[in-house]
């Protein structure tokens, strides 16, 4: 908030910010799902759907979890949300109780620990660092359990780091979450179409089945289909779960828009190209941000697994610096002296840590990191 506020403020007094804070894609819709929603309108499909989506959304999702991830499951264990947020906050409003514990590995993003405590839940940070590829270990796991948790929420690839969980890093958290049956897992898979692995993308269902009846699988059209403006996510999971988190909606939101759904459906059942062919931009982006922050000194990076975010750890510059205290400080820094908007690691839970987004072109990464490395060199 803080970073925006200045930026906004340098931006009024006429200054060309660069921003590496954006948090969506910069690509556009694609244009056959742009046509799906313009046909919707004419077909006078603009009233209230059912709540839990129309019926040729809710069976392309059946078909995308089949045909994407091996994952099974009939309509009325799906439900349509106005975007993945909101799916993720049905369900910690449906499922949490006062007193529930939620486990949350850091970096998160950000919205997770609020919407526990929205919940009136208590969320249980684990921390991670660069040194463990900021991944929360089966030890961290299991020594964060209580008899009052509720939740264990995994993020693979992960907001703010990109990084993925591997098939062997899943099982062991499968192998401990099996003798806790009351634990409930949040598998927020949104940006498993942004991945470089070289494998397919793979979530704990994947490796531990077993954990099918209470695993809800979260997941949207915002990230891999560059639709973050048309609101469109859903969640597949335990037929209660689903159930109760559709009376919340049905009480909050109703339906998520009527033509936005016609348009997912588009996005979801047409062609993949256009995804593949991105994630390979982000790539060659990744590639380039990361070398350009590692060759900086005192910011130390690692190549991501995914996603559009690089996250080093810049606890060199801060500790050789004496006009720079901390994280936000140093983003306030960088706004200043670089002209280059990015987000301090503490609003993710890992202070020392900048998230720099390259969902922007090459030529603004360019004169971004050129700007970053002039002005720490100061
Ligand atoms: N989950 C993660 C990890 C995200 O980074 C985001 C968006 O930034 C979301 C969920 C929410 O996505 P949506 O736009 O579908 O609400």
């Amino acid at each position: 908030m803080a970073v925006n506020a200045k930026a906004a403020q340098l931006r009024a007094s006429g200054r060309d910010i660069l921003s590496l804070a954006a948090g969506e894609p910069d690509f556009d819709t694609p244009s056959h799902v742009k046509k799906a929603a313009i046909a919707a309108i004419r077909d006078g499909l603009t009233k209230y759907t059912v709540v839990d989506g129309t019926p040729e959304l809710k069976q392309a999702i059946v078909e995308k979890l089949t045909r994407e991830n091996s994952l099974h499951y009939p309509p009325e264990q799906i439900l349509v949300s106005s975007g993945c947020k909101h799916s993720i906050y049905n369900l910690m409003q449906a499922l949490l109780d006062p007193g529930d514990e939620v486990i949350i590995p850091a970096p998160y993003w950000v919205s997770y620990p609020d919407m526990a405590k929205l919940a009136g839940a208590e969320p249980v940070i684990l921390r991670t660092d660069i040194e463990h590829g900021y991944k929360m270990s089966p030890e961290q796991l299991r020594g964060a359990l209580s008899r009052r948790s509720r939740l264990l929420v995994l993020n693979s690839p992960s907001n703010p780091t990109g990084i993925c969980y591997s098939d062997d890093e899943l099982q062991a958290f499968g192998a401990i979450l099996a003798d806790h049956p009351e634990i409930v897992i949040a598998s927020d898979d949104i940006y498993e179409h942004i991945l470089w692995t070289g494998r397919p993308f793979r979530n704990i269902l994947n490796v531990c089945p077993v954990l099918h009846d209470r695993t809800v699988v979260l997941n949207g059209v915002s990230k891999a289909y560059a639709m973050t403006g048309w609101r469109i996510g859903f969640a597949a999971g335990p037929e209660t779960i689903i159930a109760a988190m559709k009376k919340i909606q049905s009480q909050s939101t109703s339906n998520p828009s009527s033509i936005s759904q016609a348009a997912a459906t588009a996005a979801l059942s047409g062609s993949q190209t256009l995804v593949t062919r991105r994630c390979k931009t982000y790539k060659q982006r990744h590639d380039f941000i990361v070398k350009s922050l590692n060759s900086i000194d005192g910011v130390r990076a690692i190549d991501s697994d995914g996603t559009f975010y690089a996250f080093p750890d810049m606890n060199g510059i801060i500790e050789r610096r004496d006009d720079i205290a901390n994280d936000v400080e140093l983003a306030e820094f960088l706004l200043e002296h670089a002209s280059v908007a990015a987000v301090p690691g503490s609003a993710f839970g890992s202070p020392g840590c900048m998230r720099f987004s390259y969902a922007t072109s090459m030529e603004v990464l360019e004169q971004a990191l050129n700007n970053i490395t002039k002005a720490l060199q100061m």
